[in-house]
């Protein structure tokens, strides 16, 4: 499978975290930011079908930028190079890493993850502080799900934390694998579904996690409600802190009472709870 690479030049992390979220309604895989330009990653047949519209959507707003082909396999050797293990503090320290790096220390929760293809290294500030929000909240014993779960890094971290179950489901396959991989990885066994809220139709959890997009939030937020009963958790990231009114006033109309709502550099973390 061969990804082309759109090289956007950007003159700082905002301007980089506007076009990752202008960007993300279209089906890129990845974006990694470089020193002065954004690079993002998408199959060539699915670039094929959007072409017209990202090149409209970035015309739109001035941006400059280059396109190349990537073969896959120095897309994996690039991808590996850039992966530097995360830490994340909290009630349960964390190390999120690849299996060639260091093991944890003592006493710090090890999450090795297979990157493959997907996003959710612990590289990006969603997954760190999602990650950070998950080690602080206590799931001892709950049933959880993971949507949009890339490498499956915050249903391992949950485990790894005391929840009972995860149900992980991602709408793309090589993320499906990649999870597989880093639960197998980690230790840790889950259950890995291909698909969307359509795969775990009418099952209830105890919490839901939902690292993804504004858009997609906003309309799975009647099916996260329903997933859950009275007193649930729905832990959200994906978006920027002008999305959160948004957010939260989707949150509410679906039965939810915001809790809490931190911020990484720009990217959002809202904790809500089912009244
Ligand atoms: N949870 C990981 C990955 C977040 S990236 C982390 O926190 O790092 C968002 C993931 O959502 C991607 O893997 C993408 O394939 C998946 N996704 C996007 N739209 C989806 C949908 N409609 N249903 C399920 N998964 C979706």
């Amino acid at each position: 499978m061969n990804y082309t690479q759109l090289n956007i030049s950007v003159q700082d992390d905002e301007q980089a975290d506007i076009f990752t979220a202008l960007l993300a309604d279209y089906p890129f895989d990845s974006f990694m930011q470089e020193e002065d330009h954004l690079s993002a990653y998408i199959i060539n047949e699915e670039y094929a079908l959007c072409r017209d519209s990202v090149t409209q959507l970035l015309a739109e707003y001035d941006a400059s930028w280059q396109v190349a082909e990537v073969e896959q396999q120095n897309w994996n050797q690039e991808w590996e190079s850039g992966f530097e293990p995360v830490s994340v503090e909290g009630r349960c320290p964390i190390l999120i890493r690849a299996a060639h790096h260091s093991p944890a220390p003592e006493g710090v929760i090890d999450v090795i993850i297979a990157p493959r293809m997907s996003f959710g290294t612990g590289h990006h500030a969603t997954t760190a502080l999602m990650s950070q929000t998950i080690a602080q909240m206590d799931f001892a014993g709950m049933r959880g799900l993971d949507m949009g779960c890339g490498t499956g890094v915050l249903a391992i971290v949950a485990l790894k934390c005391g929840a009972r179950e995860m149900v992980a489901v991602d709408i793309d396959d090589w993320a499906c694998d990649s999870c597989r991989d880093s639960g197998a990885l980690s230790g840790v066994e889950m259950d890995v579904r291909c698909g969307s809220m359509d795969v775990v139709g009418g099952e209830k959890f105890d919490f839901v996690l939902a690292n993804i997009n504004r858009n997609i939030l906003l309309d799975m937020m009647s099916s996260f409600a329903e997933a859950l009963d009275a007193g649930g958790w729905l832990l959200m990231s994906g978006f920027l802190r002008e999305d959160v009114e948004h957010i939260e006033r989707g949150a509410a109309e679906c039965g939810f009472a915001v809790e809490s709502v931190a911020e990484n550099d720009g990217w959002m973390v809202v904790v809500c709870k089912k009244s």
